[in-house]
This record gives C-alpha cells, sequence and structure tokens, in this order.
C-alpha cells in the first residue's frame, strides 16, 4: 500500500485557537489511523502578519497537545525548509514553468478597481477577476510598468476542475466563470497561497490534505495547478468549521478560545477529547490524549455542517 503522508499547514498570524487545534487534531488522527506519517509547515509567506515568535509558540503549543510530527521547522527532515518563507526559489520556478505555458499575465489593477461594486462575486464572497488586464498589448503593459508593479495571474480555461472530497463529497467549478484568473504573485512580490500550497504540499510528499471547509473552493484551482505543473494530487478532506457560541467564525482574535487562557487552567487531554466530542468522534467529552482518540476516529463520525461552540467548554 502507498505510504500515507499528512500534514498541518498553520499560518501563524496569532495564537492557535480551537480551530486550528481541531484542524491538526484530524490531520494527525486521519493520517496516523493509515499508519502515516505526518509534516508540519509554517504557511508565514505574510511576514507582517506571521512573527517568528507566533510560530514557535505555534510548535510549543502542537507539542503540549500531543500532536507531534515527523518532519518540521525544529525537528528538520529531508524536503525542508518547512517555512514557506525560506521556499521562495521554489515558488519562482513554479512561476517560470506557468510562464512557460503562456498562462501568466500582469495585471496593474487596483485593489478599488478590484473590488468594485460591479464585480462579479463567487457564493464564498471573494470577487472574480473581471479580466481588464488579461488581453494588455506589449506596448501598453510597458507602459503601465512605467507607475505601477503588477501583480501576477493565472489564465484560466473554461474548463470544470474538482474534487472528490473524502469528507464532503464532490465540489466542481467552471474556472473561468466561478473562479476567474487567478493570483500567483501580488504586486508586492508575495507569492500567492494558492501556489505555493501546491508546490510545498507535492515537493513534501504529502498524499492527504486535512482542513477546514473554507478552504474547499479553493481546491479546483489547486487541482488546476497540479495539472499544469504535472505535479500528482493529494487526496482532500475538509471539515467542518468550528463557530463561537454566538455563530461566528472563530477567529484568532476570540481569546477565549484560544490556548492563551486555556493552557492555564485545562490538560492538553480535556482540550483534545471536548473538541473530539464536538466533533462527533469521543462517544462522550471524557478527557483524552491524541493516541487513545485513535480507536474512534472515523470521517463518518465528523458531522458536515458547522459545529457551534457552547457558552461554556470547560
Ligand atoms: N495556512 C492555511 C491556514 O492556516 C491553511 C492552508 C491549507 O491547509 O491548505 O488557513
Amino acid at each position: 500500500m502507498e505510504s500515507v503522508t499528512g500534514r498541518f499547514a498553520p499560518s501563524p498570524s496569532g495564537r492557535i485557537h480551537l480551530g486550528n487545534i481541531l484542524c491538526c487534531l484530524l490531520a494527525w488522527l486521519s493520517a496516523r489511523q493509515k499508519g502515516g506519517r505526518v509534516v508540519l509547515r509554517i504557511e508565514d509567506l505574510d511576514t507582517a502578519r506571521c512573527p517568528r515568535r507566533y510560530a514557535d509558540q505555534m510548535e510549543k503549543d502542537l507539542r503540549w497537545l500531543g500532536l507531534f510530527w515527523d518532519e518540521g521547522p525544529t525537528v528538520g527532515g529531508a524536503r525542508g525548509p518547512y517555512v514557506q518563507s525560506r521556499r521562495t526559489a521554489l515558488y519562482r520556478s513554479a512561476l517560470e514553468k506557468l510562464e512557460g505555458q503562456g498562462l501568466v499575465y500582469p495585471c496593474f489593477c487596483t485593489r478599488s478597481e478590484l473590488h468594485a461594486s460591479s464585480a462579479p462575486h463567487r457564493e464564498d464572497g471573494q470577487t472574480i477577476y473581471g479580466g481588464a488586464c488579461r488581453n494588455l498589448t506589449a506596448a501598453e503593459i510597458a507602459q503601465k510598468a512605467k507607475t505601477r508593479s503588477p501583480a501576477l495571474r493565472l489564465r484560466v480555461p473554461e474548463e470544470t476542475w474538482g474534487v472528490a472530497d473524502g469528507h464532503l463529497g464532490s465540489y466542481r467549478e467552471v474556472l473561468s466563470r466561478e473562479c476567474g484568473d487567478f493570483l500567483l504573485r501580488r504586486s508586492d512580490g508575495m507569492f500567492a497561497y494558492q501556489l505555493a500550497v501546491v508546490v510545498d504540499d507535492a515537493a513534501m510528499g504529502v498524499t492527504e490534505v486535512v482542513r477546514g471547509a473554507d478552504l474547499l473552493a479553493s481546491t479546483p484551482r489547486q487541482l488546476y495547478l497540479y495539472h499544469l505543473l504535472g505535479l500528482t494530487p493529494p487526496a482532500f478532506y475538509h471539515f467542518p468549521l468550528l463557530l463561537s457560541p454566538s455563530g461566528r467564525r472563530l477567529s484568532k482574535r476570540d481569546a477565549d478560545a484560544g490556548l492563551d487562557a486555556l493552557r492555564d487552567k485545562v490538560a492538553p487531554e480535556e482540550v483534545l477529547g471536548k473538541l473530539a466530542y464536538l466533533a462527533g468522534f469521543n462517544p462522550s467529552a471524557e478527557p483524552k490524549a491524541p493516541q487513545a482518540l485513535l480507536l474512534d476516529f472515523d470521517w463518518e463520525k465528523v458531522p458536515k455542517t458547522d459545529i457551534r461552540l457552547p457558552e461554556k467548554l470547560f
């Protein structure tokens, strides 16, 4: 049987919260249950928002929880570095491959042009690029480049791309209509998540990606990139999001759902046991270590709709 490699790929823009922990736990259980390996990759491309200290703290928090990994920033491994800000040469070479296929073009649109109220929107609220820079002539590009450095976009076809998600089932998009030409590099030179995540998951031998349902809509774009770059895509499992008791999406600003507040008052097994119970794969809220949760874990038990946290968690 082909060996399984799972991963956690957090963006350390704050202290981890229960949603991130559920993500790590599910990725860990899903891979370990198949005898697989786990990679930790720090997604800090937005270096201004992801200072190093948060990444260090994140590793400490994950170790405290007992969610150990086989390859990662401090443990090392053959496929590092495991920090995206140190992998830009790989993204550049993938970008060159796409450029070589004639699929990349510079986009000079300003933020306000992109977010104009007339711009079509995706179901997830993001705007679909209208294509203003899609067919600029070389002379127009040279002219615009005098005053503005461009972002780079991938020209997408009128084709349906999608995924048979291991948990949420089929998700498909007609790229040209429902997604639009998407960013590969921002105008300030920062590589886009969509490109970096594909390059890294492939280079790190990842065979299964477990992440929140908010990223399901990124999957068609990513599969198209795997195809263009000649890479083998992993299996995908998207899980429902954790919501605050009032029904909002959890964010790193929700202090009481963050580990800052929790580490002082509860044991790691209490956090994991309770989360696993809320996510359907611990029969009671009884405290449990990750190894013990392996016995009951089954994707079939995980709900398919968002999970609201109770008012009082502990
Ligand atoms: N770094 C992303 C995040 O923290 C996750 C990316 C992924 O799992 O593909 O939201």
